[in-house]
């Protein structure tokens, strides 16, 4: 600190010291060769000038030297000083000498440069050497005089080194000003280049419509902008006021949740949740409500994701250090957790708008939109691998009279009931579908006819044997299908006529008895 200070304030120091010094030398070299009064010894001032010039010449020289050491130079120079103003004032006049002012200047240089003690050791050294040089006093001066000139030494240095003291604490309170300030800028600016970050990749977040990749990007956001260690997105399920842990990442390491975990509402997520507002745990030794989450977590913050002015899950980063979240970090969170509440609204509103277009609402399978698509893959897939695929078409028998006889509700139940009964007798990778009313298809990819009558006989034997109904007030009933199935490509068809080969087997089915299962 001292070094910047010096070189802040001190910088024309130099400079002044040479300038002055030679003008000194000048001044002194012009009043020799005015002044021819034989009373002085000018020889000794000429030889003095010639030390002086010297002086400075190595002066000049030793301050373009990278090791010079300025105080130690000062400091030679201050005393080479004194003895030089003491002997010209000798060779002067003595006393009446005006030379003596000569002290002044470099008292006060060596206090303002130095320090005070400095002015003070120099007032000390040039009372010693001015009264000894003029010891005894010549005829006809005061004492007093002596004395006062004297106590002058010791004032200039006192007032300048004062003056510089207080110069120099002034400039050191500046530069310390100027360092926070610097600080603060730079920390500001850090801040706007992290919101600005932090505004430009959250919107970017609304414009993913798969759940999955907003939480990834959620996470990728909590890493990359925010640089946190870990991050929770926890969303709530307000029917059984829990929250479900659906995804995660710890050290860079993400995962997302198949299978949310159930997290209860309590502690602080449970009072963020209920309050609607964030909360940073500054110790989580010292907090009671603090749920350990991170092993080895010091401090956590959980801001709450709020959609439309409802909280619909919360945002948690923990750190491993005391008190390792601060006021604007809960900001920057909060921002992200409201950019991300909307993306994942709109994911999960995308998700069920895609279901609802491709799902039957009274049964949860897939409807006839969904089936023509898949049927065309499937069989273009058939077609390339040269594998078969099956269809089944089943439909119930006589089930106008069910309906007529229980209602039509019993009949959305035998519907919704048969549904899981088809479910159990075929494959994950079977495709079921309503393909109508009461008629059901299943695409059955790399199945021949052999495999895929089997499949159609025990959904057929199983129906037989089922009871449906039977609970809140839905009587009992009993209902068996008629099933079709053919098989491309070796029912020897075009693939364009697979549906209508596969309703022609349903309507032999039916022809012969139905409760039948017929391939063609
Ligand atoms: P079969 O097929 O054996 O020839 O006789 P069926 O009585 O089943 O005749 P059909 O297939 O022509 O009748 C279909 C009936 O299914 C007509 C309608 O009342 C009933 N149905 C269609 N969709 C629904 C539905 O969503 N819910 C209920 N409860 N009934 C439906
Ligand atoms: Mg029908
Ligand atoms: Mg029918």
């Amino acid at each position: 600190m001292r070094e910047r200070i010096t070189k802040a304030l001190f910088s024309k120091v130099d400079s002044i010291f040479i300038t002055s010094r030679a003008a000194t030398a000048l001044g002194i070299a012009l009043w020799t060769v005015w002044v021819q009064d034989q009373a002085f010894n000018l020889l000794l001032v000429r030889g003095l000038l010639v030390a002086f010039v010297l002086h400075l010449l190595l002066l000049y020289l030793f301050s373009h030297w990278k090791k010079f050491s300025r105080d130690w130079f000062y400091q030679g120079t201050a005393f080479f000083d004194l003895a030089f103003i003491t002997t010209l004032a000798h060779a002067t006049g003595g006393f009446s000498s005006g030379f003596y002012l000569l002290y002044y200047l470099a008292i006060s240089f060596g206090a303002f440069y130095y320090n005070l003690r400095f002015g003070l050791v120099l007032a000390t050294f040039a009372t010693v050497f001015y009264t000894i040089a003029n010891h005894p006093l010549p005829e006809g001066a005061y004492p007093g005089e002596l004395a006062v000139r004297v106590a002058l030494f010791w004032f200039s240095a006192m007032a300048v080194g004062v003056i510089s003291r207080y110069l120099k604490a002034s400039e050191e309170r500046l530069l310390r000003a100027l360092d926070t300030l610097n600080e603060r800028t730079s920390e500001l600016e850090r801040s706007q280049t992290q919101l600005e970050t932090m505004y430009e990749t959250s919107r970017a977040l609304g414009e993913i419509h798969n759940m999955d990749e907003v939480l990834d990007e959620i996470l990728n956001i909590t890493r990359r902008v925010l640089g946190y260690q870990t991050c929770d997105v926890l969303l709530l399920n307000a029917q059984e006021n829990r929250l479900f842990l659906k995804a995660k990442m710890e050290f860079g390491e993400k995962k997302i949740y198949k299978e949310p975990v159930g997290v209860e509402l309590e502690g602080i997520i449970g009072r963020v949740v209920r309050t609607g507002r964030g909360e940073r745990v500054f110790d989580t030794e010292l907090d009671p409500l603090y749920v350990p989450g991170l092993r080895g977590a010091r401090s956590q913050m959980v801001v709450p994701m709020t959609a439309r002015g409802s909280v619909i899950g919360v945002l948690a980063a923990d750190s491993r250090n005391v008190g390792g979240f601060l006021d604007k970090d809960q900001k920057t969170f909060s921002i992200l957790a409201n950019s991300a509440a909307m993306a994942l609204e709109n994911a999960s509103m995308h998700k069920s708008m895609e279901e609802m277009s491709i799902v039957d609402p009274l049964t949860g399978i897939y409807n006839y939109r969904y089936f023509s698509a898949k049927l065309d893959d499937e069989v273009k897939r058939s077609r390339r691998y040269r594998q078969p695929v099956s269809l089944i078409m089943i439909d119930i028998d006589y089930f106008k009279k069910t309906n007529d006889r229980h209602g039509h509700q019993a009949g959305n139940v035998v519907l919704r009931e048969l549904v899981k009964v088809i479910e159990r007798c075929i494959r994950d990778t079977d495709v079921l579908a309503r393909y109508g009313g009461e008629e059901f298809a299943i695409i059955l990819p790399q199945t021949d006819k052999r495999d895929a009558f089997i499949i159609g006989e025990r959904i057929r034997s199983m129906v037989a044997e089922t009871i449906f109904g039977g609970m809140r007030g839905i009587p009992e009933m009993r209902t068996t299908v008629s099933v079709g199935i053919t098989t491309y490509p070796e029912n020897g068809h075009p693939e364009h006529e697979i549906v209508r080969v596969a309703d022609q087997a349903l309507y032999r089915a039916k022809g012969s008895g139905r409760n039948l299962v017929c391939a063609i």
